[in-house]
């Protein structure tokens, strides 16, 4: 008998914490990343879709991934590799700049 109240107890507190993780997850604001070159918007991607889109510039090239959803550019030909050195993005109005090809990744 106490085994069976034991697992009751511990299936409760799995479907709690399911619940809180859902709710949690459901609670994320933003869920857009706005990419825009010299000022121009050039496209917005869905954080919940992970993949990777590659931006062409007059000056070069960056590629964004999305993962997890979070935002961050993996690779550039840029000569300060800046934007590649920065952290991943995902909150509000966190963004990631490469300033030599002009390129504004940024969380809406
Ligand atoms: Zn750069």
């Amino acid at each position: 008998m106490k085994k069976k109240e034991l697992i009751f107890v511990l299936l409760l507190f799995v479907a709690a914490a399911l619940f809180y993780g859902v709710t949690a997850y459901q609670k994320k604001a933003s869920d857009v990343a706005a990419i825009s070159i010299d000022g121009t918007l050039w496209k917005e991607v869905s954080l919940s879709e992970d993949g990777t889109y590659t931006i062409e510039t007059p000056q070069g090239y960056n590629i964004v991934q999305i993962q997890k959803h979070t935002a961050a550019v993996i690779e550039a030909d840029c000569p300060d590799q800046l934007c590649v050195q920065q952290k991943s993005i995902k909150q509000p109005h966190e963004m990631i700049v490469c300033l030599p090809h002009k390129v504004v990744v940024e969380i809406k």
